[in-house]
């Protein structure tokens, strides 16, 4: 049997032999600072019951990621404000050289584009991305497919990029951008791997909703990795950056049940169970008092975690 251990053990889990412990050691510069965490309820459903995802701690460096008992919701329960969670983007994670300008990001973003055209057509329509980042997406569906583009981003260094591009863009927040201007423009809002990255999912479709044309559309794209067919080790897909600086993990069904809830109908899905992404695009529609939507169980959530941390074990010697 082999064990992995260091600084201290605090309780452990087994699997096929191997046992993980549960490290519990500070963090670098927690120490010297105090951060202040506020705790948050399921975003989709209200309800405070949840558990730990099995072996998230082993990736995250022993930041806890929960599932939520009621509805099968996968969310960091302690966050920081939305303020220190920018500066974290800005320094720890964009400052480290993250770019829009690779092959994978590149490519996922012509998906998306291509997606939308097909279904709701993109010709000629006001379209705003809420965190344009480099404006690449925004320049893809100008260039190639006619749609009239705004960015919402902010970081003033992505906004000297949007500038140079000739993208007209408001730097900052949704929630500012929406306090400042007129509502109901925008024919169709973007989200590309964004809606996962805020403090509160449910506020930025509200922000969404408020700059949305009567009957405009909202598209969400984020990776495809709950409850689906296993893409990549789960060292992969969890990290040791705060974890609140992705709170959210959706599912196919937690995305519905968020767009239910803040007023919004699916229309159109791609094929998320054998891609990479989930896009989903949904109409704004009425605010009803009864959310209805497919929970996930919470217990398939955790029976799935527990597969993808065996599975991944057999690449535990590339690098994860
Ligand atoms: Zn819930």
């Amino acid at each position: 049997m082999e064990i992995k251990v260091s600084f201290g053990v605090i309780e452990g889990e087994q699997l096929n032999n191997w046992v993980f412990y549960r490290i519990n050691y500070p963090r670098k510069g927690q120490m010297k600072k105090k951060i202040n965490f506020d705790r948050f309820p399921c975003d989709i459903c209200g309800s405070s019951d949840a558990v730990e995802v099995p072996f998230a701690r082993f990736y995250t460096g022993n930041q806890p990621i929960h599932i939520c008992k009621e509805c099968g919701f996968v969310y960091v329960r302690d966050r920081r404000s939305s303020l220190e969670i920018a500066n974290s983007w800005s320094n720890e994670i964009f400052g480290k050289g993250y770019t829009a300008h690779i092959p994978a990001v590149k490519a996922r973003q012509v998906y998306v584009a291509d997606f939308i055209d097909k279904n709701i057509g993109l010709k000629n329509k006001k379209v705003s991305e809420i965190g344009a980042g480099e404006g690449q997406f925004l320049d893809i569906i100008r260039k190639e497919y006619g749609a009239c583009v705004f960015g919402i981003e902010p970081s003033g260094m992505n906004c000297k990029i949007l500038s140079r591009l000739k993208i007209p863009y408001f730097q900052g927040t949704i929630e500012d951008y929406g306090a400042a201007h007129k509502k109901n423009q925008s024919d169709i809002v973007a989200l590309l791997w964004t809606l996962e990255n805020c403090l509160s999912c449910k506020d930025m479709l509200f922000g969404a909703r408020k700059i949305l044309s009567p009957n405009g559309y909202v598209v969400i794209a984020t990776g495809s990795r709950i409850l689906v067919p296993f893409k990549k080790p789960l060292g992969k897909y969890l990290s040791k950056n705060p974890s609140d600086t992705h709170s959210f993990r959706f599912s196919a069904q937690s995305l519905r049940g968020l767009l239910s809830a803040t007023g919004f109908k699916v229309v159109f899905e791609n094929s998320y169970i054998d891609s990479d992404i989930l896009c989903i695009i949904a109409r704004k529609g009425k605010m009803s008092k009864k959310n209805i939507w497919r929970k996930d169980n919470y217990l398939d959530v955790v029976d799935f975690f527990r597969r993808w941390h065996k599975e991944s074990l057999f690449y535990k010697n590339t690098n994860n």
